[in-house]
């Protein structure tokens, strides 16, 4: 099956490269000739391991992935991990706090009343995952080390570290940050230095394979497929064993009245049964798989933090070169290389502008719901042809557009 090279600039799901989706075409009506298509399979057979374990080394082999750290592969979405994260870092915490004092349970308890999960706070998914930790385990543990909103009247830039209200020392459970705000265009230019050595965990979603990173600065890392690794229904985590080896029984939680993860969000359990603890989608595993065998080939992420660096490089370029019809949102030293978001002055422009586009084939560029706007995505196995968007964004509104 074939069809016309697309230009789409949608934030997620993404588009994929069309070799990939051509392979999947025939993989889900018969699987390497096994008679069966590959959403038929088992996800216990042999053939389904084998899928699993090929997409973990690439990943591995993708960002360094030092052989401490495990890789999960679930589902649920980035939203999912909201919760996970801040289940298994409290665990982590807990039972490290309770080795310390020698497993004296009212040693914890007292330490719990001070202890604090640190929220970076610079867009709106940053902001749900706060919200989250709040809903799960009270308003009193969780800690707005910054809040862009607050800061700059809209989520539009990242305060100075020195203006960050951490949480010192062992009172720390973990910090958190999204790496790229998709809905915002805002993105973090590299690991924040004040956090270096401290229990960090990154929401990568929308950036993940986007440029190198550090892995060992991190304890958790994670991301939803659907915008730089595959198709929706997968989210990769990546994770510090040690959080794995080290988590209180559930008759520890109920001695401190702390809630008990639900067991698809026990990364333990998880990890003990090989990402198989319940039906694990094969088909999405092998698609990500694929995404990422065609980086590997295409040079790994120093080719893709080159690419994905001059693609936006471009964009911006090609925005500021109409400065009275357009205006990127975020501050620059913020800007995101992944969600470049735009508005059109004045504000009318921004219907008739995406209305052109889509009758010029261009989709895909209207901002997220609950911001408006337009928004650029530049995901990274999407090989959206930058010349047709360099070339609409010299659009110019004709005189009699607005009436
Ligand atoms: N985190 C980021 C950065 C996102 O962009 C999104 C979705 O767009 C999410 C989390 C939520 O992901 P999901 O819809 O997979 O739950």
């Amino acid at each position: 099956p074939t069809r016309e090279e697309i230009t789409y600039f949608g934030a997620g799901p993404a588009s994929l490269p069309t070799t990939v989706l051509q392979n999947a075409s025939s993989a889900i009506l018969n699987f390497q000739n096994t008679g069966l298509g590959l959403a038929e399979h088992s996800h216990r057979s042999a053939l389904s391991n084998d899928i699993l374990a090929a997409t973990e080394n690439s990943l591995r082999s993708l960002l360094s992935i030092p052989e401490d750290y495990a890789v999960l592969f679930m589902q649920g979405g980035g939203t999912t991990q909201f919760s996970a994260v801040a289940y298994n870092l409290l665990g982590y915490w807990v039972q490290t706090q309770l080795n310390k004092a020698n497993g004296d349970i009212e040693v914890v308890r007292e330490k719990l009343k001070k202890a604090k999960m640190d929220y970076v706070v610079t867009g709106g998914w940053s902001q749900k995952g706060s919200e989250e930790a709040k809903r799960l385990f009270g308003d009193g543990i969780v800690n707005v080390v910054t809040d862009s909103k607050k800061g700059f009247g809209e989520y539009c830039g990242i305060e100075e570290e020195k203006k960050w209200k951490r949480t010192a020392g062992e009172d720390n459970v973990f910090t958190y940050y999204c790496d790229n705000e998709t809905v915002d265009g805002v993105e973090f230019p590299g690991f924040p230095k004040s956090l270096e050595g401290g229990v960090v965990a990154a929401d990568m979603s929308s950036n993940i394979l986007s440029r190198r990173v550090d892995v060992s600065k991190f304890h958790i890392i994670f991301a939803g497929a659907q915008k730089n690794i595959g198709t929706t229904g997968l989210t990769i985590v990546i994770l510090k064993s040690a959080i794995l080896q080290t988590q209180p029984t559930p008759a520890t939680l109920r001695a401190l009245y702390l809630p008990i993860p639900p067991i698809m969000m026990s990364y333990p359990i998880l990890a003990k049964n090989n990402s198989l603890y319940n039906t694990l989608p094969i088909f999405d595993v092998w698609i990500a798989g694929e995404v990422m065998k065609e980086l590997v080939a295409a040079g790994g992420l120093a080719k893709q933090e080159d690419v994905a660096n001059r693609k936006a490089g471009k964009i911006y370029a090609a925005v500021a070169r109409a400065p009275g019809i357009f205006k990127v949102v975020p501050l620059e030293g913020a800007r995101s290389r992944m969600n470049i978001c735009v508005r059109a002055q004045p504000a009318e422009l921004e219907g008739v502008f995406l209305k052109g586009a889509e009758e010029r084939g261009l989709l895909g560029l209207k901002g997220h719901r609950s911001v408006g706007g337009i928004r650029i995505s530049n995901c990274m196995p999407c090989f959206t042809s930058l010349f047709s968007c360099i070339l609409w964004l010299t659009w110019k509104p004709a005189d009699n557009s607005i009436t």
